[in-house]
């Protein structure tokens, strides 16, 4: 894969990049390194968001070292962050746009990709969609949902924060009426127990992990609880591992309810002055609010509807042990500790993930674990910026920027007069999501498909999608669909692709990224992209002004003016559609301080773009001081920290969906799963990720260290299992489900461990497509899929 020359100069950087390492654990700088130039970024890769010191010599990434003054990772980073660098220098980067012809992608220029994908848009602009992901810095983000929301008056815009998050937004807002976390990271400093939620933070978050762990090193008494339906790296560091079934978790939370109410363990003060109760609506289908704002009860009813729920009834459903269940409860009925609940994919992708979400929050409301460093609830996200961008800046098709919705006409108002476009530009009908979307993209016109052109930056839908083969393969063959995807390598995606464009990856631009615990984050171009290579932001703005120039009248503001209108500091408009004028000023700093207009309704504040230069990050709301400081908020809505919060008050929900500044306790029936094992389908299987790679491993595969430490995916299966199929652990066997089949070598007591009667298959591998195998079967209200269930079974493979 890697020739000689290459692998000798992707050598030289892991030197660089090991060297680097010593030095941010204290060692002095040595003389040749004295010429590298270093910056600040946030690290490219996962949602935690460390910051990396990158040094560039000669016009290239030549190391990597852990930001010591990022309060994230504190001078640490994991085995993808320590490599980050690497992922620059693939040798098949994509360098120049390629048109598909006769099946064959052949080099085109960009000014005929611009004007082919504005004439596309131009002949049927409502069949026109655009398909992101976490991956978008927040001005790239915000170009794009400005770009179609506000210029071509369509909402068909999508994440693929989707496919991760989808439900821990739609939990955060039914319960506190806007969405993001309440804590952070300190949290973690804090907490004398944290329970993770099928969350193997070991690997999926390790910097974070090892911030927790390594108090016990300090000798802190910490106490930690993996609840999961496998065993993982986590589980060594675990005091308690619980194992349930897949998707009885919502069981076990009604349980730990239960029992708190019935023991009289519960906090009755703080449900009283900040709780109501809500239960999820029969049909969460029925209006497009609703669903959020659920029916109203009050606490006998909760406590009635709770009373199926012993712990010997969660453990007939869940699996766990009735004891284990008293043992949780009897934690939150503690008033001496305080307790920290992490989750990521296993709440999010669940076919009730919105409601998993929901409970979660609740047994903290219910219990007072809530308001105080330590205690808390807190998802994690997976992407570096599926919080700054796709959450906040609002890239779903239902959202507006700043927690607005498509639906509220008085939000619409708001966004028009913030983008000086005339009123009734936004449509009011909220897009497609991403199932759908693709859903009608890969459906014959004449059959309801009603995308025909598709444009996906920064993401790999081609791997990460469920149901591959209806969501995504069954694009080919179709000749009226034209799909576009701007990247930075040849992925699943670009083999469908008729149109290709090389973009600029991570410190080859300037970019915002926003992590999980609502820190915005900023970095400056450090090197050029490769050949061609541009800008994401640039593509965008580059069609947006050849529609403009074509005449579709979407591209014009009130005054007539060009809807990305920029000007330098004399005041004269800048080009910036065209490329060598692009960086004649600082769009991302336009675009941002544009964007921040918007922070302020739902109390995410944001601070001019140059506090964050300064800043290893802000987490919003940033609030103005008297004496012209920027103040960050670490814990909302507590009267400690968050200025917003009335004095006296202690604590104020101030943006309740009950409008009298309290969170709503739901609750939510355990339900079967979408999928289950059958006699024919005997298996669970549950798909994931790994330390070593980032999610489709399009960068960490192109990283040698990552790529030999990692080389191909696996089935994990439990020694019984194999030992009864006959078998041996590295042996290729074909898994089945009813959407497809794959062939890989079984993994017996490898990484993971799961059950009898579960497998578990990473998903980073272009090669091996596991999600040719999974459901596509979503959450009614987020309508995040389900990647975590479905049902399988295992073959002896033939050759
Ligand atoms: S991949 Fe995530 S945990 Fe690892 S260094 Fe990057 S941001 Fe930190």
């Amino acid at each position: 894969m890697i020739k000689r020359r290459e692998f000798a100069k992707l050598s030289a950087l892991a030197a660089a990049t090991a060297a680097a390492q010593q030095r941010a654990f204290g060692a002095a700088p040595t003389a040749a390194a004295s010429d590298i130039q270093w910056d600040k970024a946030p690290c490219r890769f996962c949602g935690t968001g460390c910051h990396v010191r990158v040094g560039v010599k000669d016009g290239r990434v030549v190391a990597i070292e852990g930001d010591q003054l990022a309060e994230v990772n504190k001078g640490l980073l994991c085995v993808k962050g320590y490599h980050v660098g690497l992922a620059l220098y693939g040798k098949d980067r994509l360098t120049q746009p390629l048109l598909r012809r006769n099946g064959v992608l052949e080099p085109i220029s960009w000014e005929e990709a611009v004007e082919m994908i504005s004439q596309r848009i131009l002949a049927a602009p409502d069949k026109f969609a655009i398909y992101g992901s976490g991956q978008w810095t927040i001005p790239e983000g915000y170009a794009a949902n400005k770009f179609i929301k506000g210029g071509l008056s369509s909402n068909h815009i999508d994440p693929n924060a989707r496919l991760c998050m989808a439900s821990a937004v739609t939990g955060f807002l039914s319960v506190y009426g806007v969405d993001e976390p309440s804590g952070c990271y300190d949290d973690f400093d804090k907490c004398d127990v944290l329970i993770l939620w099928g969350n193997n933070m070991a690997e999926m978050h390790p910097v974070l992990f090892s911030r927790f762990i390594d108090r016990r090193t300090r000798g802190e008494k910490v106490t930690l609880i993996d609840i999961g339906t496998r065993r993982t790296r986590t589980t060594e560091f675990a005091d308690h591992y619980l194992e349930f079934r897949p998707h009885s978790d919502l069981a076990i939370m009604n349980g730990i309810a239960y029992l708190l109410i019935k023991s009289g363990t519960y906090d009755k003060t703080f449900v009283e002055r900040f709780c109501n109760f809500r239960k999820a609506p029969k049909d969460p289908a029925a209006t497009p609010t609703a669903p959020l704002l659920g029916d109203a009860m009050s606490f006998d009813d909760y406590k009635a509807a709770l009373e199926p729920y012993t712990p010997e009834h969660v453990e007939k459903l869940s699996g766990v042990p009735a004891e284990n269940i008293r043992m949780l409860a009897g934690l939150f009925g503690r008033k001496d500790i305080r307790i920290t609940s992490t989750w990521c994919m296993g709440f999010n992708q669940h076919s009730r993930g919105t409601n998993a979400n929901r409970l979660c929050h609740g047994i903290h409301l219910l219990s007072g674990h809530y308001g105080k460093p330590g205690d808390a609830p807190t998802s994690l996200t997976g992407q570096p910026s599926a919080c700054g961008t796709a959450r906040e800046v609002g890239t779903m098709c239902h959202f507006l920027p700043g927690g607005r919705v498509i639906l509220n006409p008085e939000h619409r108002k708001e966004t028009e007069k913030i983008w000086n476009v005339p009123e009734g530009r936004i449509n009011a009908k909220i897009g497609h999501h991403t199932v759908l979307m693709w859903e009608k993209f890969c459906t014959p016109a004449d059959k309801g498909g009603d995308i025909s052109t598709l444009w996906v930056q920064v993401t790999n839908p081609g791997q990460s999608l469920p149901n591959l083969h209806k969501l995504f393969k069954a694009k080919a063959g179709q000749p009226d669909k034209f799909l576009i995807v701007s990247d930075v390598y040849h992925t699943a995606t670009t083999e469908l692709a008729d149109l290709v464009l090389p973009s600029a990856l991570w410190v080859e631009k300037n970019g915002m990224y926003g992590n999980s615990e609502r820190r915005t984050q900023q970095w400056f171009r450090m090197v050029k992209p490769p050949g061609e290579a541009r800008d994401d932001c640039w593509q965008m703005l580059a069609v947006a002004r050849r529609l403009h120039d074509l005449g579709h009248p979407g591209m014009k503001d009130k005054d007539g003016k060009f809807l990305f209108t920029f000007k330098n500091d004399k005041g004269e408009e800048v080009p910036v559609w065209d490329w060598p004028r692009y960086y004649d000023i600082n769009v991302d700093k336009a675009l941002f301080e544009e964007y921040r207009a918007f922070s302020r309704y739902k109390h995410k504040d944001l601070a001019p773009y140059d506090e964050y230069v300064k800043a290893r990050g802000l987490r919003w709301p940033v609030v103005q001081q008297a004496d012209g400081s920027w103040r960050e908020t670490k814990f909302r809505f507590s009267e400690f920290d968050d200025s917003y919060v009335k004095k006296g008050a202690e604590i104020q929900f101030y943006h309740s969906v009950t409008k009298d500044d309290k969170a709503l306790i739901w609750f939510a029936p355990a339900e079967k799963a979408a999928e289950e094992p059958d006699a024919e389908f005997p298996f669970w299987l549950c798909t994931g990720r790994v330390l070593e790679h980032w999610h489709t491993g399009s960068m960490t595969r192109r990283i040698p260290q990552l790529h030999a430490a990692m080389p191909h995916a696996y089935v994990e299966m439990h020694p019984d299992d194999a030992r009864e199929h006959g078998f041996a652990n590295g042996e290729s066997i074909l898994i089945k489900t009813r959407r497809g089949e794959l062939k890989l070598p079984v993994w017996i007591d490898g990484r993971g461990h799961p059950p009898r009667g579960s497998l578990f298959i990473p998903f980073f591998d272009e090669r091996l497509l596991c999600n040719d195998l999974t459901l596509g079967e979503v959450d009614p209200i987020s309508k995040e899929p389900d990647y975590k269930k479905c049902a399988a079974t295992v073959l002896r493979a033939t050759l």
